[in-house]
Formats: C-alpha cells, sequence, structure tokens
C-alpha cells in the first residue's frame, strides 16, 4: 500500500515510517500544505494513498485544515465515492473539539493520540483492514 505521513517534526516521521515502511511504501510532508500538495500530486498521477497519517499541529498549514483540503480534492476528482484515502489523524490534543472537527467536519477516519505506539498502529491498521496480520 502507499502511505503518506505528514507531520513537522523529523522523529515524528521517522517513528512511523518506522512502524509503518513494513507493510507499504512511505512518502512525507512536513505540514499541512506539502501534504495537499503531495496528495493531489499523487492522484494526478494515478497512485493515490491509501492511509494518510497526519499530525494535526504543524505550520504553515495544520493538519485540520490539510485534511478538509483533502477530502475536498477528493470529491472533486470523483473518488470521494470510490477509493478515498484511510486518513488517521494522529494528535496530542486529545481534546474533544479537535477530535469532534477532524471526525465530522474534517471526514477523518479516525486518530492516534500520540505517543505513537506499534500496538496503537497496528490495531488501527487492522481495525480497517490494511492489515490482516
Ligand atoms: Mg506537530
Amino acid at each position: 500500500m502507499r502511505i503518506l505521513i505528514v507531520d513537522d517534526q523529523f522523529n515524528n516521521r521517522m517513528l512511523l515510517e518506522k512502524i509503518l515502511s513494513r507493510y507499504g511504501t512511505c512518502d512525507f510532508a512536513a505540514n499541512g500544505l506539502e501534504a495537499v500538495e503531495t496528495f493531489q500530486f499523487a492522484l494526478e498521477d494515478g497512485k493515490p494513498y491509501d492511509l494518510v497519517c497526519m499530525d494535526i499541529m504543524m505550520p504553515v498549514m495544520d493538519g485540520q485544515e490539510a485534511l478538509a483540503r483533502i477530502r475536498d480534492i477528493e470529491v472533486k476528482s470523483g473518488v470521494a465515492s470510490t477509493a478515498p484515502s484511510i486518513i488517521f489523524m494522529i494528535t496530542a490534543l486529545d481534546t474533544e473539539e479537535q477530535v469532534v472537527k477532524a471526525f465530522f467536519r474534517g471526514g477523518c477516519n479516525d486518530y492516534i493520540t500520540k505517543p505513537v505506539t506499534l500496538a496503537k498502529i497496528l490495531e488501527k491498521l487492522r481495525e480497517y483492514g490494511l492489515i490482516t496480520d
């Protein structure tokens, strides 16, 4: 599978890569704007991401805004109803406001709270049928 890892902190990107690289090819973005651009390019290139793991707190454009824009791109390109990406928000901000915003306004599939662990990621990958082992 193709995976887009989005986080402004290098260490967080590397941690996610360490966990996810055995399940697919990982690309990276360091802020929301890069994520939106990378997502759009991949879609236009015919290589859409199966999974996006996205931090919320980032400079330039935060994860909430990027999430909304990515879902908008999916609607406009016609894949929203057929093959939308699974998007997990990865956040230290486990507040009701942020979670509600991500789910109901942004359309994320799920969220994972920091610190990210192998167990948390594997649980979600299994839940969404991205891995079977
Ligand atoms: Mg951050």
